[in-house]
């Protein structure tokens, strides 16, 4: 009779893989560019916190969103 001391070591199934935070595959940040008025002057805003410089015009803001938004 011989000892069986090799016990097999068998990794638990059930280990759970490390913790890794949700990086949810996100799209690419939706731009969705508005304008917004603040005093006499327009500024572009847009969905992603970014905002243009105050414009004195409305069409101006509305350029630096469409240059906000390209790529
Ligand atoms: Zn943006």
């Amino acid at each position: 009779m011989e000892p069986h001391i090799d016990a097999p070591l068998v990794p638990p199934l059930d280990a759970l893989p490390p913790r890794h935070p949700q990086l949810r595959s996100q799209p690419p940040a939706p731009h969705i560019t508005s304008t917004a008025e603040r005093g006499s002057f327009c500024l572009a805003v847009c969905s992603c916190g970014w905002t243009g410089p105050a414009r004195r015009s409305r069409d101006l803001a509305r350029k630096d969103a469409s240059r906000h938004t390209a790529p």
